[in-house]
């Protein structure tokens, strides 16, 4: 990759995945893009609506990107609040961004997530190829993206390549209306007030990773051989697979106090009930070398520093 376009860069992962590719490949070798204009000197942006196919061609030709990462999309939460919105984002989006890729010869990314899993999927260690039957409009759109990208490759040879992220944890951007938000949430919660109220039920087991080992993949992914993929998109990526009380007991080791209650939201608790407890990333790691280096308490020491170095 020599110069690359983001989508939705403004975004909870956007915004740390524009500033860790403009270390690696220059300030200027990055474009930023999204609906809205960023606060502040946000670097090389532009204005791009992604259902509007025209703008995002013309300015990927404008620039002279050899990659596109697209992230522009509706998050889970607020996708079974706006279906309709959600699929023209999501489908509507990924559609125009494949296409410029087609046409302008660009290396492709885009993310998959876990909600492109279902109720009949395999619950524990879901492997890499099996039964998605989603039952939401977010997993709807995920899955139909994946054959998109998987397709785009083998009709029109795009360089397509994605990963299916597991809730991913940061202290730097708000997450964007998912159903792991409380494991962000908890934290803020935890140094704001000693104690956190969950959405989601106790025992409810969900895949997550922290952004730091979210970007090294993207990276990690794109630069990988070619010829080493057998699969090139929706690759599952896995580094801690946990539930509500798993965080608190991560939280009470730095601060004993701290006080976890529950009142579950039936929509959110609905939609994680249908994703799987933890996902197998053995693919990733066979074809593309993918390795987390964040367990909870590790992720846990440097969100509560973090986290606390913000607020105070
Ligand atoms: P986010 O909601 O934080 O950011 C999405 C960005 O897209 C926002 O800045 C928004 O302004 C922008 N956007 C929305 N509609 C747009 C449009 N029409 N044109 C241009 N920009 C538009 O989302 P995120 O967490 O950064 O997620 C990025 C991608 O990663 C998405 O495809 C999401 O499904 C996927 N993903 C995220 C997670 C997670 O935990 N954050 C997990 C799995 C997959």
């Amino acid at each position: 990759m020599k110069k690359i376009l983001v989508t939705g860069a403004l975004g909870q992962i956007g915004s740390e995945l524009t500033g860790m590719l403009r270390r690696i490949y220059g300030e200027d070798k990055v474009i930023a893009t999204d609906l809205r204009e960023p606060e502040g000197d946000f670097g090389p942006f532009e204005v791009v609506d992604v259902t509007n196919g025209e703008q995002l061609y013309d300015v990927a030709k404008k620039h002279k990107v050899d990659s596109v990462m697209h992230l522009a999309a509706l998050l889970s939460a607020k996708a079974e609040a706006f279906p309709k919105m959600a699929w023209d984002i999501n489908m509507g989006g990924l559609l125009n961004a494949l296409e410029t890729a087609k046409e302008l010869d660009l290396k492709f990314f885009t993310p998959s997530s876990i909600g492109a899993f279902g109720p009949s999927t395999p619950r524990d260690q879901t492997p890499q190829d099996t039964l998605q039957r989603p039952t939401t409009m977010y997993g709807v759109n995920k899955v139909s993206g994946e054959l998109l990208c998987d397709y785009y490759h083998s009709r029109f040879g795009v360089d397509t390549r994605g990963v299916r992220f597991p809730g991913l944890i940061s202290y730097v951007a708000p997450p964007g209306g998912g159903t792991t938000d409380y494991a962000v949430e908890i934290y803020y919660e935890a140094i704001r007030k000693g104690a956190y109220e969950s959405y989601i039920s106790k025992g409810t087991y969900m895949d997550m990773m922290y952004m730091p080992d979210a970007l090294n993949a993207i990276v990690k992914l794109m630069e990988a051989n070619p010829n080493k993929l057998v699969h090139r998109n929706a690759f599952n990526i896995a580094a801690i697979s946990a539930a509500p009380e798993d965080f608190a007991k991560a939280i009470k080791k730095h601060m004993p106090d701290f006080k976890m209650s529950y009142s579950v939201d039936p929509i959110r608790q609905s939609i994680a009930d249908s994703w799987p407890n933890s996902i197998s990333a053995d693919a990733a790691a066979a074809e593309w070398g993918f390795e987390a280096k964040y367990d909870i308490d590790r992720m846990t020491t440097d969100m509560l520093s973090k986290v606390r170095k913000k607020i105070n």
